[in-house]
């Protein structure tokens, strides 16, 4: 078949275009794909998602790209389901959805003028990117530090202030030899090279932004150590400003709960969380005195079973253990929850867990444990596992 004519590449501009169809065929598990003379559609490839967009036939059918794929130069447009009106030399009306495909220039140019600046302040290679439903995906070649993403993130953006032309060239072979550029692969036929004066020039068949004005910013999210190098996560443009918006969000919502001043979230944090180390440090020598004054009235062979109400799983082995001390009978600590109630079983000589076994089938309960103590929790309300537990000490 003819290879398709890619109009994406001699205008990233253009959202519609007409075109004949060529072939129309039906896909295995429903659907079909449809190539045509050519396209303003950009297929799936060099880490950038495919456009979505529309197909209008003669009739006024519509039909939704849902992907776009280049096999053997011929573009093959996915959609959902064929229309008989879809026949070879049928002409085609094709809208792109902008909006998506604007989106994907954005990161693209971003992704290229980061590159080209971590190529030139750090050796660094692009060795994978990918654009992503949420953030752009970078890998280096090599490890850069904190300060030096951040550089590389400031001189990015100074590109984009200049508004620098994003030039598109076809040089010979000749030319080429002599030229210095990325490619991530040896690229057989006509080279296209994308240039940024200065930020970058790279192979590559992408869409771009005309100038680098139309990046918006660019914004490392995220960076971390992978396989020698790092992994960046990068936004561009609408995404980078809706981040922003995001993360005023969430500020805001952090600010109302600490009552501080933006400026001063890290530090409210930091008081927070030493005050409640602080009460953490405090409720642990509270809880030791309140167990031992609660130990120290038990007879040393009564069933001493204990509701306290508040305490965490480890309050409640804690307390267990401190009645153990004073009783050789049935130590029982519980405390009420949300659920129903929290308990924890021990006796100092014996196994305790034939009766966490009737206790959890009689009370609704889970959880086990060791010969001398067993933890878990019931759906009965404190009340009911005592009454429960008296009952089956006495029998
Ligand atoms: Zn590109």
């Amino acid at each position: 078949m003819h290879p398709t004519e890619h109009f994406y590449q001699a205008d990233a501009y253009r959202t519609e275009a007409s075109a004949l169809i060529l072939a129309a065929e039906p896909l295995d598990g429903g659907g079909g794909r449809i190539a045509m003379t050519g396209t303003v559609f950009y297929p799936e490839g060099g880490g950038q998602p495919s456009d979505r967009g529309t197909l209008t036939l003669p009739d006024g059918t519509v039909l939704q790209v849902t992907d776009v794929h280049e096999k053997d130069g011929v573009i093959w447009h996915t959609v959902p389901a064929l229309s008989p009106a879809a026949r070879p030399g049928t002409p085609v009306d094709q809208r792109i959805d902008w909006e998506w495909r604007f989106d994907k220039m954005q990161q693209h140019t971003g992704e290229h003028i980061l590159s080209g600046t971590l190529h030139r302040l750090f050796g660094a290679e692009n060795v994978g990117f990918h654009i992503g439903s949420e953030a752009v995906r970078m890998d280096t070649s090599v490890p850069i530090s904190p300060e030096g993403l951040r550089q590389a993130e400031t001189e990015a953006n100074r590109f984009v202030w200049r508004d620098l032309p994003v030039q598109i060239s076809y040089p010979s072979r000749e030319e080429l030899a002599h030229m210095t550029y990325r490619s991530k692969k040896e690229i057989e036929g006509q080279v296209r090279i994308v240039t940024i004066p200065g930020a970058d020039a790279c192979a590559c068949c992408g869409t771009h932004t005309a100038s680098t004005g139309q990046v918006g910013l660019i914004k490392i999210l995220s960076a971390e150590h992978y396989k020698g190098g790092m992994r960046l996560s990068v936004v561009c443009g609408g995404r980078a400003l809706a981040e922003v918006q995001a993360m005023q969000d969430r500020q805001s919502a952090i600010v109302a709960e600490l009552s501080a001043k933006p400026v001063e979230t890290a530090n409210a944090v930091r008081r927070v969380h030493a005050e409640l180390t602080a009460l953490k440090f405090a409720q642990y020598g509270l809880c030791g005195q309140l167990f031992d004054a609660l130990a120290g009235v038990v007879s040393p062979h009564e069933d001493a079973i204990r509701t306290v109400p508040g305490l965490d799983p480890d309050g409640l082995h804690r307390l267990a253990v401190r009645l153990t001390e004073a009783t050789d009978g049935l130590c029982a600590a519980l405390t009420p929850t949300d659920k129903g109630c929290g308990y924890c079983l021990a006796r100092r000589e014996g196994d305790v867990r034939p009766l966490t076994k009737a206790l959890n089938a009689a009370c609704g309960g889970r959880g086990g444990g060791k010969p001398g103590i067993c933890q878990g929790s019931c759906s009965a309300a404190p009340e009911a596992v005592e009454a429960f537990l008296r009952e089956a000490a006495h029998s």
